[in-house]
């Protein structure tokens, strides 16, 4: 039997989508929601850790989150690409698992990877929802999926959100989970190379920045997404 998902959180590497949105996830999964992440690559360009290592932090990153599942394509790291080679093997992902809502990588960012998995990601969901476009994983024709919502989270670049959300109490959650990448991120007894996300000022940041969006929306701490089409609300009270 097929888990039919309410988000699938998209990332080009392990570790994107507790960067980007894990606040956002963790409380969407305390309130009851079906959650799912799938990496694109495994992240084997990385300065420090290996693919290994990563895949085991982030099978325990899920565990700290809570997520249904999470799925790793495989696809090279570095070397993303909006071809339609992969545009498919997204679509497949969509069609198996239903998402309404998808999470994918910032529009623009300082690792190329990110603003190509954005398109690829944004693409894939697109095409997804084409009848035409025939895929099989195994268990005959897939049904046409298209997700009704594409969401670009923010990571490295300070990109000025078109909407935040609260997650004041999850931001802890998303420290932890974030934490559990130990290859990745500050680790002052390391004995591997420095890199710019290696540093004390990066992991801070991100608690800084989701202290800063609260701010400004008077909160304690929030995450910001990009969209791609307006954002509609039932009544205007529902904006606070
Ligand atoms: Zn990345």
């Amino acid at each position: 039997m097929n888990i039919k998902l309410d988000i699938l959180a998209i990332g080009a590497h392990p570790d994107d989508v507790e960067l980007g949105c894990g606040g956002t996830l963790a409380k969407e999964i305390a309130e009851g929601k079906m959650v799912g992440i799938l990496d694109l690559t495994q992240g084997e360009l990385g300065t420090r850790g290996t693919p290994k290592i990563r895949a085991m932090e982030a099978e325990a990153a899920a565990g700290i989150l809570g997520v249904m599942l999470r799925e790793n394509l495989g696809l090279p790291d570095g070397f993303l690409e909006n071809s339609k080679e992969y545009q498919l093997k997204i679509v497949e992902v969509i069609r198996k698992y239903q998402p309404d809502i998808v999470l994918c990588n910032a529009i623009d960012d300082r690792h190329p990877d990110h603003a190509k998995a954005s398109k690829l990601a944004s693409d894939a969901c697109f095409l997804a929802g084409l009848r035409a476009i025939k895929t099989d994983v195994g268990y005959g024709d897939q049904e046409a999926w298209r997700p009704k919502n594409v969401y670009h989270y923010i990571q490295w670049k300070d990109i000025k959100p078109d909407f935040v959300v609260d997650i004041s109490d999850y931001m802890d959650v998303k420290e932890n989970a974030i934490k559990a990448f130990k290859s990745q991120f500050y680790d002052p007894n390391s004995q591997e190379p420095e890199s710019p996300i290696t540093s004390k000022n990066f992991f801070e940041s991100v608690s800084y920045r989701a202290k800063d969006l609260g701010r400004l929306v008077g909160v304690s701490y929030a995450e910001g997404f990009n969209t791609e089409r307006y954002v509609a609300v039932k009544k205007i009270s529902d904006i606070f």
